[in-house]
């Protein structure tokens, strides 16, 4: 893994994050740019470079992870619907954009802006209830 991966430094509790989510071979945590409320990453735990590099059963089992943790994202939210996005250009550490949107352009990962850690702590902690609620 290389050295100065920040997805990787998460992992390992190098780098704080406000982690809604995690099992042992996968990570969802709160992106600090989000594009909507509740923006979430979700990340394989050891280090990936491109998810259409990712094995099959790793491949699945990360877009299933992506699907289960969806609807308690959407509802701690209120939004629509929750879109993916997977760009891999900014990281390089595979991750899957779980935003909830209301409208098409809500999904434009350009439109990131810096939250407070008060507003990260905020709606993760809503998200980490949903997420118990729906027993993940
Ligand atoms: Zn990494």
């Amino acid at each position: 893994m290389p050295e100065n991966c920040i997805f990787c430094k998460i992992v390992k509790g190098e780098i704080p994050s406000q982690k809604v989510w995690e099992d042992e071979n996968f990570l969802a945590f709160l992106d600090i740019n989000p594009v909507q409320q509740g923006h979430v990453l979700l990340i394989p735990k050891a280090h990936s470079d491109y998810i259409f590099s990712m094995d099959d059963k790793q491949y699945a089992e990360i877009l299933n992870r992506a699907k289960a943790l969806s609807e308690p994202i959407r509802k701690a939210t209120g939004a629509k619907r929750i879109g993916l996005g997977v760009e891999g250009l900014s990281v390089p550490h595979v991750h899957i954009h779980i935003i909830p949107v209301n409208n098409i352009n809500d999904i434009d990962p350009c439109k990131g802006k810096k939250a407070s850690q008060e507003e990260l702590a905020k709606i993760a902690d809503k998200i980490r209830k949903e997420i118990a609620a729906a027993k993940l």
